[in-house]
């Protein structure tokens, strides 16, 4: 099994025009390298290594070039499966490296430009040829719901005999083009970004799943499965004085998260018959795309505020364990 790859990732400091920066808490000391005050004593730094380390002046192109553009040769050539998470606390720029923006998109429109132009330049000089389809779900306190139908309700997973995990009824739309695609996913992914306020911020305690599945004819009875998971805030939201709603809420996250943890490493360890896929909805549904013959990477980004130390702590904690 190839290892999961791990980058990390921190934005630029916030601040307001009419005010002084706050300091930093991290910084990279070189591509590889990240530096974070040492919470017990802030004299010292501590250091941790990753796969590569991109900074506050890193581009999306850069961080897309580098961390899953790779892993997609094995999604359109070998047909395997192939999954990238970006993990972290809310406001450390998680959705920022997934979805981006107008004028600044992340890996979901990078990723499905890519997709149509290498197929279109692979199927000319072969008589390959590859159909696409898409679904786009969220896992919100342990259940599964669909984006790209909102009427849609209660899914369960399902095992095929070949190990390929279902969700029966969801949506799944065929997209031929990047226009068909965007004719889609961008009304759904609007939707979202406008029901963030009024859902007491949902989607920060929501993991966001895009699904692109892969069928190449001949073969036909071979699919792959492509999952980008926008994951719910890392934050410990019992810290913050949440209390009911808020509470169940960040217990359900932490759950699957912590879940997620254990999973990767599981899979890290070798350990392949001791993997608690099934503890959680988030794994159950990915089972079939981390570990095995699939490829895997995770940005974990960071918020590199001086006050937000103990949530970047936390996310560097993760980080480490999962390599
Ligand atoms: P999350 O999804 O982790 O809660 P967001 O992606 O919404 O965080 O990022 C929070 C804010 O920071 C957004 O306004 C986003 O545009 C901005 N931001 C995040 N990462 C970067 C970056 N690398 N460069 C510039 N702005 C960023
Ligand atoms: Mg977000």
């Amino acid at each position: 099994m190839s290892k999961i790859n791990v980058y990390l990732r921190f934005r630029p400091v916030f601040h307001k025009p009419d005010e002084e920066p706050e300091d930093s808490c991290i910084r990279s000391a070189d591509n590889s390298t990240i530096e974070m005050i040492n919470l017990r004593n802030t004299q010292e730094t501590v250091s941790y290594k990753f796969q590569q380390v991109f900074g506050e002046n890193s581009s999306q192109e850069e961080v897309f070039g580098t961390a899953l553009q790779p892993l997609l040769s094995h999604f359109t050539d070998d047909v395997q499966n192939v999954s990238v998470f970006a993990y972290g606390p809310t406001g450390s720029g998680k959705t920022f490296t997934i979805l981006g923006s107008d004028e600044t998109p992340g890996f979901i429109p990078r990723t499905l430009r890519h997709l149509f132009a290498r197929t279109r330049k692979n199927c000319s000089s072969s008589n390959i040829t590859a159909t696409f389809s898409m679904s786009y779900i969220e896992i919100y306190q342990e259940n599964v719901h669909d984006l790209l139908d909102d009427r849609k309700k209660l899914f369960s997973l399902r095992q095929d005999n070949c190990g390929n995990i279902l969700i029966p009824g969801i949506t799944e739309i065929k997209v031929e083009n990047f226009n068909d695609f965007e004719k889609y996913f961008v009304p759904a992914s609007h939707q979202r970004r406008m029901a963030k306020t009024s859902l007491n911020e949902r989607s920060s305690r929501s993991h966001t799943i895009l699904i692109v599945k892969e069928r190449k004819a001949p073969f036909l009875r071979k699919t792959a499965k492509l999952s980008i998971v926008d994951l719910a805030g890392s934050e410990d939201n019992r810290q913050t004085g949440n209390r009911g709603l808020r509470l169940k809420e960040s217990s359900a996250i932490n759950t699957s998260l912590h879940v997620l943890g254990k999973v990767v490493v599981a899979l890290n360890k070798n350990n392949q018959h001791r993997v608690p896929y099934r503890d959680s909805k988030l794994t159950r549904l990915l089972q079939d795309s981390l570990g095995g013959s699939s490829h895997t990477c995770m940005v974990v980004n960071l918020s590199p505020e001086m006050s937000s130390i103990f949530d970047t702590q936390r996310a560097l904690n993760f980080a480490t364990k999962s390599m």
